[in-house]
């Protein structure tokens, strides 16, 4: 009698293409790291990111910590901007302090040519959620200038924007710039949310919705990539409901969680402990390491066919250093094969 062997195909490109199956999301969380990562230059004119150990200078907020009497070093602006949210004499430079940081990330632009924001987008489908604490307007814009090419996941701002306002009639989050939304109605715009460790996300009906939709799609997600984000003192609530999101870690012990980070492996390992189940979960140094990077657009399929198929599979990865228009070639056999299936 003949005895037949399953032989599982092998994992080629055209492979990799052709099947699309997830429903389930792909989220990925993003942190102040992740931006730091995209623009290690700054924006298009050079105008850095700000860390917060060096937040004060990037800003050129000097005059007001001297008007607050706090004096050198300003390494740790967590610290500082909750001493002066809690002292009542100082209400008139904490509101100076909101303006002159909400107006240097509204005059961010992004770059050019693409960017790792251009191709996080890009490697998503609709399905999938991008949920980001950063201020900063480069990911709604890198949504906006690719999405004639393919259909951007849901972006998430769990600290607000300053590329976002929404309109209260409509229930809508909308771009900034934008001044009315259809109904008519002025667009609102939405705050952002300062390092303070009772943020009050509830505050904004924006924010609050945000949180929401981050939760459903933690329960239902298939891969978690947190990317850049360590979980800073003043973010105490933000853990608490992400976790609350997640569920209990003996209940996920399929789900693939990726850490891309710089940090070493035992504070992540630390950091995240709560989310992680034993051996399940990888820390990449680079976000071009990653399952987004190496499977775009299949990124839930490539760790399933790794995992749970016992593939083996390599990575296909998209052009770094080219044009939009180079870019957007190698991506459209995958977006056209999505709409065939
Ligand atoms: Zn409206």
């Amino acid at each position: 009698m003949l005895a037949y062997r399953m032989i599982p195909p092998e994992y080629t490109e055209e492979y990799e293409i052709k099947h699309v199956s997830f429903g389930r999301p792909h989220v990925v969380l993003l942190g102040a790291g992740a931006s730091y990562a995209a623009f290690p230059n700054g924006d298009k004119n050079g105008r850095k990111l700000p860390l917060l150990k060096d937040f004060v200078e990037v800003i050129g907020l000097e005059h007001l910590m001297s008007e607050a009497n706090i004096q050198l070093p300003f390494d740790d602006f967590e610290a500082i901007y909750s001493r002066i949210a809690l002292d009542p004499d100082l209400t008139s430079v904490k509101g100076r302090i909101d303006t002159a940081v909400y107006t240097y990330f509204e005059s961010l632009e992004l770059p050019e040519g693409p960017t790792l924001y251009d191709h996080l987008i890009l490697s998503l489908r609709r399905k999938d959620v991008i949920a980001t604490f950063n201020w900063d307007p480069f990911l709604w814009n890198a949504c906006h200038r690719n999405r004639s090419t393919a259909s951007p996941p849901s972006i998430l701002f769990l600290h607000g924007s300053v590329a976002i306002g929404r309109c209260d009639n409509c229930k809508i989050v909308l771009s900034r710039s934008q001044v009315h939304c259809k109904c008519g109605r002025a667009i609102e715009p939405v705050p952002i949310l300062f390092p303070v460790t009772k943020k009050n996300y509830n505050s904004d009906a924006a924010i609050a919705a945000h949180w929401r939709n981050l939760q459903r799609a933690l329960k239902e997600c298939w891969a978690f990539t947190i990317f850049g984000y360590s979980a800073p003192k003043t973010d105490v609530e933000a853990v608490a409901l992400l976790k609350e999101g997640w569920g209990r870690v003996n209940d996920r012990n399929l789900e693939e969680i990726e850490i891309i980070d710089i940090k070493n492996e035992d504070s992540l390992r630390a950091s995240w402990d709560q989310f992680i189940h034993t051996h399940h979960y990888t820390v990449k140094r680079s976000y071009f390491e990653s399952w987004l990077a190496e499977h775009p657009r299949r990124s839930c399929e490539a760790i399933w066919a790794q995992n749970m198929d016992c593939m083996f599979i390599q990575p296909f990865t998209p052009p770094r250093n080219s044009s939009f228009e180079q870019l957007h070639a190698w991506f459209k056999p995958r977006i056209d094969a999505e709409s065939a299936g």
